[in-house]
């Protein structure tokens, strides 16, 4: 369980339900004001260094941006939600991107506020919207800490209109488990073979917690996908996700094997990535390959063209060998 080393907290959050319950949950916790949870001046001035330990603090705020992105994959619009930034450090993590800023995981405390916003654009839309309300966080692990989820299912599941979905690498799902969600909540589970999580998603869940927790959300009643994601083209990635994918076939229930669809996608990196890891992972694995990778534009790379057809044969190939009836939505 996560315990914050420190809590900086935007004075208005004292007005909101969940702003007074957080601060009373970490009573004991070291608390600093702050003007603006996008500007906290100690922590912009930290090295990449110190990285792991900027994220043992907590940042209590409220979101004042609600713009919607239009998306095309699962959903149709990616929402600014409760939480940005996460206490896991994946390598690849694209959260990362402006470190000092957003890495670390802040909490918005005005949630009536933003599922208003998204129950009253899911009922004026002509047709069933989704809304992606993890696109810069994770849910599950930050129900563990504010209970948003539940709240969120709660409020939501018996409104008229509209989805929600959200990916996650966590597997505490329980609290999940018993709540009328009435099929409108997706949740894809984001997997990689146990040794990548090992290596790379430092502080996720292991890759068996996942699998069950798969299991146990579909035995509830969710609608769910696989994320394999980010593919990472180790040296002997065949082996590794030729493993993952038969690992599935045999722990999946056979109700998950059903209907799951599935997202694979391979990893983007940056040069940015690259900097921070090297000073605040010295002995983690360098996921930056040049011979692999070639640059995409803004410091950022990707897996060379050859390779990502490779990959993509790959996977269609185990795909309809493991699980020849569930649908692919995309591999990018
Ligand atoms: S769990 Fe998700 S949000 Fe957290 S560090 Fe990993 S990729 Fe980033």
């Amino acid at each position: 369980m996560f315990k914050p080393q420190a809590i900086y907290y935007e004075k208005d959050i004292l007005t909101y339900p969940l702003g007074k319950e957080l601060m009373q949950k970490y009573e004991e916790v070291p608390k600093f004001e702050i003007e603006n949870h996008n500007n906290i001046e100690e922590m912009r001035k930290k090295e990449n260094a110190e990285f792991p330990f900027l994220k043992r603090n907590l940042i209590i705020g409220t979101r004042k941006t609600h713009k919607y992105v239009e998306n095309h994959k699962v959903s149709d619009y990616l929402v600014p939600y409760t939480s940005s930034g996460c206490t896991a450090s994946c390598l690849y993590c694209y959260l990362v991107c402006n470190y000092n800023k957003c890495a670390y995981l802040r909490l918005f405390v005005n949630r009536e506020q933003m599922l208003e916003k998204i129950i009253k654009t899911a009922e004026k839309a002509d047709k069933e919207l989704t809304f992606e309300i993890g696109s810069n966080s994770d849910l599950i692990l930050e129900n563990t800490i504010t209970g948003n989820l539940v709240w969120t299912i709660e409020n939501f599941s018996h409104t008229t209109q509209g989805k929600l979905t959200f990916p996650t690498k966590f597997d505490m799902v329980d609290d999940l488990l018993p709540l009328d969600h009435q099929g409108k909540v997706i949740v894809r589970m984001s997997v990689n073979p146990q040794e990548i999580i090992q290596k790379v998603e430092f502080g996720t869940s292991r890759l068996a917690g996942r699998i069950q927790a798969i299991n146990k959300l579909k035995q509830a009643g969710y609608p769910l996908g696989i994320l394999i994601a980010p593919v990472i083209f180790v040296d002997n990635w065949k082996e590794l996700y030729g493993e993952l994918i038969q690992t599935l076939a045999e722990k999946l229930s056979e109700e998950v094997k059903k209907d799951v669809f599935f997202e694979i996608i391979f990893m983007t990196y940056s040069y940015i990535h690259t900097k921070i890891n090297e000073e605040a992972f010295p002995n983690a694995i360098s996921l930056y390959d040049k011979e692999k990778m070639t640059g995409r534009g803004r410091g950022k790379y990707w897996y060379k063209e050859q390779l990502r057809k490779e990959g993509e044969i790959f996977f269609r190939e185990k795909m309809k060998q493991y699980f020849p009836e569930n649908q692919i939505l995309y591999i990018v």
